[in-house]
């Protein structure tokens, strides 16, 4: 479905030192399933995560997706596999403050050039436990909520894929469990979801964890019985 071969990623600010994000990171993911990348705080998974799904640039290396390189990829190859095949959830929500609950959902399609119906909208609301909440202002929310919010903008397009990057990180553990029960919940209708953070605990319940550390990554399966063990 997704591999990725000996990617490179430096960044090169114009002041300080240059800092090798990724450094060779090769990754094939299964067709579908659970997979947690686990690292810590500047290792690299932000960076992992945004070149896997074409939202930056590598300096070497290519993405496969269904068999085509990404060497090969035109811009819209590039803007359907961001747009269609994959969905994104952040840990700062990114939903528009300005918009409502369903607006933010029905934006997404649009994206698209798909124009959502109301039952659509509704339906996928109550996926994540926001039934009657298309109508309220982000600023009305909850931190959990939004991300909610969030979850369901992604869903709405019905993408092959979810990528999240550190989506319980700025929740309280109650509103991190509610929104890790949605993503387990996904996951066993049979989404897809590769999911990034630093976050021992969550990635408990993965079937499978890589590790990433200074921009490398070492694969791992987890097993129950490694569960309450301390990786690093
Ligand atoms: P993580 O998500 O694991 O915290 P990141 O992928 O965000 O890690 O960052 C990996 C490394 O790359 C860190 O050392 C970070 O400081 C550096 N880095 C990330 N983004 C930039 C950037 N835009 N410019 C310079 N350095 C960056
Ligand atoms: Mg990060």
């Amino acid at each position: 479905m997704i591999e990725i071969k000996n990617i490179v990623k430096t960044y090169r600010p114009n002041r300080g030192e240059a800092v090798t994000a990724l450094d060779h990171v090769s990754l094939k993911f299964p067709e579908n399933g659970l997979v947690f990348i686990l690292g810590k705080s500047g290792s690299g998974k932000s960076t992992l995560l945004n070149v896997m799904g074409g939202l930056d640039n590598a300096d070497s290396g290519e993405i496969i997706i269904k068999g085509k390189s990404s060497k090969d990829f035109s811009t819209g190859d590039f803007d359907s596999y961001r747009n269609t095949y994959l969905g994104f959830v952040f840990q700062e929500y990114n939903i528009l403050e300005d918009f409502n609950v369903g607006a933010n959902v029905a934006l997404a399609l649009k994206l698209q050039g798909r124009k959502a119906t109301d039952e659509e909208i509704n339906e996928i609301l109550e996926e994540v436990d926001l039934a009657g909440f298309g109508k309220r202002k982000p600023n009305e929310l909850s931190g959990g909520q939004k991300q909610r919010v969030a979850i369901a903008r992604a869903l709405v397009k019905n993408p092959e894929i979810i990528m999240a990057d550190e989506p319980t990180g700025a929740l309280d553990s109650k509103s991190g469990l509610q929104i890790m029960e949605i993503f387990d919940g996904l996951h066993d209708e049979g989404a897809t979801i590769i999911m990034i953070t630093h976050e021992m605990g969550v990635a408990k319940r993965a079937g499978r964890v890589m590790h990433i550390r200074d921009g490398m990554l070492t694969d791992g399966v987890f097993s129950a019985h490694t569960a309450g063990g301390d990786i690093k």
